[in-house]
């Protein structure tokens, strides 16, 4: 199969683990965080960690849309199809992401809540049409991948002028993220991994571009490979990352040039544009409030806004005590560290957020288990 089949070439992979092994400085140890969930899944299921040296570490990030999403927030959706009785639709993975009071979006389905998986915000826009009478919410979670068919949406539905349609939208960005994790004075009081270098995420840099990590790589003198989701895609971009650090630089380099420009995606920024508006702050679970990393819908389109329509207010949850997410998603913790990892937290009953999805590092730790055990070197930071 084009594009698939020849980046996953083992014999290519054991060339690339050997370019790896000749041009890895001995002396040093490299600590690479792999920002996106596909990225952590395909290091997990394909050993991508067996082929790299021993003193090459790959940290999983919070690049996981079900994984960051806050209790706080499936509450919302919880409370909309409780106690507001709207059509509650969203995607698979968010349905199963535990809440407050023991509940989910699955457990409230049980309990009666209209809630309904959907593949796609057009999905969601359908079932609105079919149901006039009906409120239809639909749960919008996800990086810039999933922000513009959620804006398409919203802009169909004023167009049609659909009364009943509106949006929670939880919509997240990622170079906020990638900055929040090497400065925010929340994250270092946890203490937080040293980290050389970033594989950069695909998908969302289809949409915009390489341009936007610019900014980041020569602020903070962190080089970033844009890679795709095929193991070799991850190898090349540890190779290429190994090279920057060696070198001396700290630039975007783009090793998934088959799909990513530097300007990304114009049509669809064009459209992310009209529909959403930066959120003066969001809560992430694991990183805390993050300034300017998250979209709302503008006021243009109120009419759409779910947490307008039906006057929400946000209000943050603790994670369950027993659970390490929070410093997973920072890469402070191993799947492995959490007491209740493979027991009491498995896939099919997952007590924390980064169980439930494949592109969460538990799930992904769990379902293929090939992480090798290197201790996780934690810097105490001034
Ligand atoms: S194993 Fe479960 S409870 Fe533990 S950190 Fe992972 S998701 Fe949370």
């Amino acid at each position: 199969m084009k594009y698939i089949d020849e980046f996953r070439d083992g014999e290519i992979a054991q060339k690339i683990a050997a370019r790896l092994a000749a041009e890895a400085d001995p002396a040093r140890r490299y600590s690479f965080m792999e920002f996106c969930g596909g990225h952590t899944h395909a290091i997990s299921r394909y050993g991508v960690m067996e082929l790299l040296p021993a003193n090459v570490r790959m940290i999983h990030g919070p690049g996981c849309p079900v994984c960051v999403l806050p209790i706080g927030r499936i509450d919302l959706a919880i409370r909309l199809a409780l106690a507001q009785d709207a059509i509650v639709c969203t995607y698979g993975d968010t349905m199963r992401v535990p809440a407050s009071d023991g509940l989910s979006l699955i457990r409230a389905k049980a309990r009666g809540g209209d809630i309904r998986m959907v593949y796609s915000a057009a999905d969601a826009l359908q079932i609105a049409r079919q149901n006039p009478a009906r409120e239809v919410v639909f749960f919008a979670i996800g990086f810039e991948t999933t922000t513009p068919p959620t804006a398409l949406a919203i802009r169909t539905a004023a167009a049609e002028g659909l009364q009943n349609f509106s949006v929670l939208c939880c919509h997240v960005l990622t170079p906020a993220a990638i900055t929040h994790i090497l400065e925010s004075p929340e994250v270092k009081q946890y203490g937080t991994v040293p980290i050389d270098g970033f594989v950069g995420p695909a998908h969302v840099s289809i949409v915009i571009g390489s341009g936007p990590y610019e900014g980041f790589a020569a602020s903070y003198r962190k080089p970033v490979v844009i890679a795709g989701f095929e193991p070799l895609d991850v190898m090349q971009a540890v190779l290429m990352l190994v090279r920057q650090v060696n070198d001396g630089r700290a630039e975007v380099e783009n090793e998934f040039t088959r799909a990513v420009s530097r300007t990304g995606n114009l049509t669809a920024q064009a459209l992310v544009e009209q529909v959403f508006a930066p959120r003066a702050s969001f809560e992430w679970r694991g990183l805390g409030e993050v300034p300017a990393s998250a979209l709302q819908i503008r006021p243009a389109f109120a009419r759409h806004d779910a947490e307008a329509r039906f006057g929400l207010q946000y209000a943050p949850v603790p994670d369950n005590k027993a659970c390490e997410c929070g410093a997973i998603l920072r890469g402070v913790k191993r799947p492995t560290d959490c007491k209740i990892f493979g027991t009491v937290c498995t896939p099919e009953n997952p007590m924390g957020s980064c169980m439930v999805s494949s592109e969460g590092a538990c799930a992904a730790h769990y379902s293929y288990g090939r992480f090798r055990d290197i201790p996780i070197r934690v810097e105490a930071v001034a």
